[in-house]
């Protein structure tokens, strides 16, 4: 019998990759040093974000990034003491920022996020994993017509790709949605898409169906790798090494140091984000929403998150506040009935590429394959990346073409 695949990180992606590769029939063995779905994958917004293929950085961030820095009202941080060695990824994402390439990015985008619902219940079907998936509308919502219009380039692009949004304002808003406050007097309402009602528990469920079906995780450190000849052999962990056929990379942000033991120097950073649960929530939207495009509102069972804002500053410096100030104060002129019997805060890591696209495939030449760099919308593009790693692995017919997140692009 050959060697198992080894999957590297039970976030959703790594899950989603397990899960197709075992339904390709492989024999696949998953790894995590934490239990499944607490990283990333755990204190996201849980949109299901199928329009979200625009990236952060269009042409307009040349306009807005100086006023963006320095407005403590803005849902862009930095910590200073890190910017350094931030300047090379910076500076190839800003490089990214014209209208060729936003376009470009859109529709690569959108060709993993279009369908990503479908995808998830694909994925989830005849298990009780099903319970978390939700059908539900999105709406963006702002103070006024004028910061509607203010993303208007964003709003375009979408239109384009058949994103169609229906208008509200004034008192139309609150006819919509009766918890919105009276500051808010505007809504851009998209119909269609979904969310996932509680994102840990969903990819740790999702990887009990995965050890149910005969799969098996270990959780453990990946310290290294035994190569020969340009391919891995073996994964090194805190138990000892573990004989493997391929290797696949899910392991979010820390995919960067991982392929640095594989001898490559991919430009991988975070952008960290915070979320607030707000425990037994009463005065909640009855679906998610978009805070003015700083952060999600997004009502799970009985309780409320509110997660997004985006620091840059690595992995090591501890939280700020600042973020959380942001949610705070925006939450109390939208949601101005909310309570909650409880608050926690939360903070993670976005694992995001100079050019705002997942390096998806095979490292030319070696067993290495990657699925990681997914940026904001990793839970939506979770389970199509999966299938199309394990289309890959196990030389299926793909029907479409994804050879713009090809991993070679950074080696
Ligand atoms: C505030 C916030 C809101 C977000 N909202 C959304 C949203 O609404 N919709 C959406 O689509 N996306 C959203 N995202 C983005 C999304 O959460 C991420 O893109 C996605 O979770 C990345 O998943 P992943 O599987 O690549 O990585 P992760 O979930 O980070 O998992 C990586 C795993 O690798 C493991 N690992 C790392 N190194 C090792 C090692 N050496 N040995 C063993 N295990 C290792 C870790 O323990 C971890 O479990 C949001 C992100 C944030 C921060």
């Amino acid at each position: 019998m050959s060697n198992p695949i080894c999957v590297i990180g039970a976030g959703i992606v790594g899950v989603s990759t397990a899960l197709w590769l075992q339904r390709q029939g492989q024999r696949v063995i998953l790894i995590d040093r934490d239990t499944p779905g607490q990283a990333a994958s755990y204190g996201n917004a849980g949109l299901i974000a199928q329009w979200a293929s625009v990236p952060v950085n269009t042409p307009g961030i040349w306009r807005d990034l100086p006023s963006m820095l320095f407005n403590p009202k803005s849902a862009l941080f930095i910590r200073w003491k890190y910017l350094p060695k931030m300047i090379p990824w910076l500076t190839q994402f800003m490089m990214n920022a014209t209208d060729t390439k936003a376009r470009a990015v859109t529709k690569s985008l959108h060709g993993l996020l279009y369908d990503a619902v479908d995808q998830h219940k694909n994925l989830a079907r005849g298990t009780p994993v099903e319970k978390w998936i939700a059908d539900s509308k999105f709406s963006y919502i702002y103070k006024t017509r004028a910061d509607y219009e203010a993303s208007s380039y964003s709003w375009n692009l979408k239109r384009e790709l058949g994103f169609e949004p229906q208008l509200f304002q004034g008192h139309e808003v609150q006819e919509q949605e009766p918890n919105l406050g009276q500051g808010i007097g505007f809504m851009a309402q998209l119909s269609g898409h979904g969310h996932i009602l509680n994102p840990g528990e969903y990819v740790r469920n999702l990887a009990l169906v995965f050890e149910q079906q005969g799969g098996t995780f270990i959780q453990t450190t990946v310290t290294d790798f035994t190569k020969s000849n340009g391919t891995v052999t073996a994964v090194l962990t805190e138990q000892g090494p573990i004989e493997c056929s391929n290797v696949v990379v899910t392991s979010g942000i820390w995919s960067k140091s991982l392929m640095q033991r594989l001898g490559l120097n991919i430009p991988l950073e975070t952008e960290r984000g915070y979320h607030i649960m707000f425990k037994n929530a009463s005065g909640k939207p009855s679906h998610p929403l978009m805070a003015a495009g700083k952060f999600a509102i997004t009502p799970m069972g009985d309780d409320l998150r509110c997660a997004g804002t985006v620091e840059l500053g690595g992995l090591d410096l501890p939280r700020s506040s600042a973020p959380l100030d942001i949610i705070r104060d925006f939450i109390k002129i939208a949601l101005p009935n909310l309570e909650a019997q409880d608050t926690t805060e939360w903070m993670g890591f976005r694992p995001s590429t100079p050019d705002s696209m997942p390096l998806i495939g095979n490292i030319t030449g070696t067993n290495i394959y990657t699925g990681f760099g997914h940026q904001h919308m990793g839970l939506t593009a979770g389970p199509k990346t999966g299938q199309i790693l394990a289309q890959m692995m196990t030389n299926h017919p793909i029907n479409a073409d994804y050879s713009a997140f090809d991993p070679n692009r950074y080696t």
